[in-house]
């Protein structure tokens, strides 16, 4: 299984990973998660990544690139892999597609998570106080959001019209959301195998 998913700021990506990796036996493949990974770690990755993050900006599509690229070459993504918070620019998609080619593999679905800007910004002000995250406050969402905006919401016509987009209402209770990826997965498998 092969999957990517997208969605804004706070619409429980990372949450909902966890359980989908599990039930699939592949692994979760945060980049904001290996970003933060390095920032912590202060490696020249993190060095790199660091500013962009706490402003909330995207990291150029190049070093963001090579980092995929590299994890999904790892012997544990040979046979499936979901893909939280990636690609998010239409050049990393393009970028992904070649990775796929290269590696005779293809997506099995686009969990695009639907989510309304009101709420988005209670959970991130809820997830502030909880894990204290810089990239949380405020001002910082709101140019995250912003960069949602303009960069990532072209790919949703994209994947829609290449077959692979499903749509998921992620409002809900983490169950309830877990349900409805759930159904996704097993349809889009279905799909796959028909
Ligand atoms: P996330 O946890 O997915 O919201 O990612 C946290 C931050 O990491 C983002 O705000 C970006 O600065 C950076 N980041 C994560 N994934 C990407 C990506 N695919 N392209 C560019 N920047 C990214």
């Amino acid at each position: 299984m092969r999957l990517v998913l997208l969605g804004p700021p706070g619409a429980g990506k990372g949450t909902q990973s966890e359980a989908i990796a599990a039930t699939y036996g592949i692994p979760h493949i945060s980049t904001g998660d290996i970003f933060r990974a390095n920032v912590k770690g202060e490696t020249p990755l993190g060095k790199e990544a660091k500013g962009y993050m706490s402003r909330g900006e995207l990291v150029p599509d190049q070093v963001v690139n090579r980092m995929v690229a590299d994890r999904l070459r790892q012997p544990d993504a040979e046979t499936g892999f979901l893909l939280d918070g990636y690609p998010r620019t239409v050049g990393q998609a393009y970028t992904l597609n070649g990775m796929l080619a290269m590696l005779d593999a293809q997506l099995d679905v686009v969990l695009h998570f639907a989510v309304p800007d009101e709420e988005l910004e209670a959970r991130i002000a809820k997830r502030q106080s909880e894990e204290g995250r810089d990239d949380d406050d405020a001002a910082v969402f709101q140019r995250r959001m912003k960069e949602y905006r303009d960069q990532t919401t072209d790919l949703i016509p994209h994947f829609r019209e290449v077959g692979l987009l499903v749509d998921v209402d992620a409002v809900g209770t983490i169950e309830e959301v877990r349900a409805r990826v759930e159904a996704a997965c097993q349809q889009a498998k279905g799909d796959a195998a028909a």
